[in-house]
């Protein structure tokens, strides 16, 4: 039996190209900045998003805690979104190992902070508050349907941050999604950013990997606390060279994932037992709502013919297209969607 496995992009598998030249990869010791490979993986994302330098990192969530310590002292506040994945899915990190407080703002449907909610959450200089010294936003916006975030809400953001000497980080896990669906160039996404994250093991469909881009001053902070955290690699190009035929080979064909998870999410809507505005899907994350009955028992039933798919939450259930998820097999998908829910 065939396995859709639409749990996230995470699942996707190194692609052939990938291999060899994981296989062919020229390798030094990384802590020395020694690993060629990694030396150009990093050029080239310091290049692509527009900014001086950049630094391979393990996982989107080092990424993002090497990042807030960069921009973070101890007692220090940093405005993120209440839906956003680090305050919901990093385990805690920049207050666990930060001591960092973190406040929340709401993120309406469409992901977004209301920019007038971010401003009146600065903390104003007082001895009595915490130092307000972060502002992040994600892009796309994983919990709410992969959702856009364009360059002029973007700038919107970093203005704000700006005028009170605050720094503003993107988690762009998968900004290249936003990018293809807006079809602009990341760099237009990022340019008003102090730094930026983004996964090679999602849907550029790396087994493992991420980058922080910024100025040289704030990527070689972020060096440093990737070496903090433990993350300080050695030959690591063998892994950084799937990185680089990902941003060479993989990033114009997420556009398919889009289109997918289109036709995924209309045909959900023609099913009466589900909830969704296939509208609000712009590009691979496909999150919809149960009528009745228990999501656990409706995801068991799935399974058993060959559907993966995960909870989100009350009545939600989120699927997830990409690499190797074909617009015909969203077809016979919808087919045992429809006939389990
Ligand atoms: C996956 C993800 C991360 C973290 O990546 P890991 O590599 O799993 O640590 C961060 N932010 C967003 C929005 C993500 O989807």
């Amino acid at each position: 039996m065939r396995i859709f496995d639409l749990r996230s992009d995470t699942v996707t598998h190194p692609t052939e190209e990938m291999r060899i030249a994981m296989a062919n990869a020229e390798v030094g010791d990384d802590v020395f900045e020694e690993d060629p490979t990694i030396n150009k993986l990093e050029a080239m994302a310091a290049e692509r998003f527009g900014k001086e330098a950049a630094v391979y990192v393990a996982s989107g969530t080092m990424a993002n805690l090497a990042s807030g310590l960069a921009h973070c002292q101890r007692g220090d506040e940093a405005i993120i979104g209440a839906e956003s994945h680090i305050f919901q899915n990093e385990a805690g990190s920049l207050s666990a190992l930060g001591g960092v407080h973190i406040r929340t703002v709401p993120n309406d449907n469409l992901g977004m902070m209301d920019p007038d909610e971010i401003e009146a959450a600065i903390r104003p200089d007082n001895i009595h508050q915490p130092r307000t010294a972060l502002i992040s936003l994600e892009n796309t916006q994983n919990r709410c349907s992969g959702a856009v975030l364009d360059s002029v809400y973007t700038e919107q953001v970093a203005s704000i941050a700006h005028s009170h000497d605050i720094a503003l980080h993107i988690d762009g896990a998968r900004i290249f999604n936003a990018a293809v669906a807006l079809s602009v160039s990341v760099s237009d996404l990022v340019r008003t950013a102090d730094t930026v994250s983004f996964c090679l093991s999602k849907g550029l469909s790396c087994p493992v990997g991420s980058l922080v881009c910024g100025t040289r001053d704030t990527i070689n902070l972020v060096r440093r606390n990737r070496k903090l955290l433990g993350g300080g690699m050695r030959q690591a190009g063998i892994i950084a060279a799937a990185g680089i035929v990902a941003l060479e080979t993989m990033v114009d064909r997420l556009s398919e994932d889009h289109e997918s998870a289109r036709i995924l999410a209309k045909g959900l809507a023609s099913i009466p037992s589900l909830v969704i505005n296939p509208e609000m899907i712009q590009t691979n994350i496909v999150i919809f709502d149960v009528k009745t009955g228990p999501i656990p028992e409706l995801l068991s039933a799935l399974k058993i013919k060959g559907v993966l798919a995960s909870y989100t939450g009350g009545r939600g259930v989120r699927m997830v297209t990409h690499y190797g998820i074909t617009p015909e097999d969203i077809e016979e998908i919808l087919n045992i969607v429809e006939a389990v829910a």
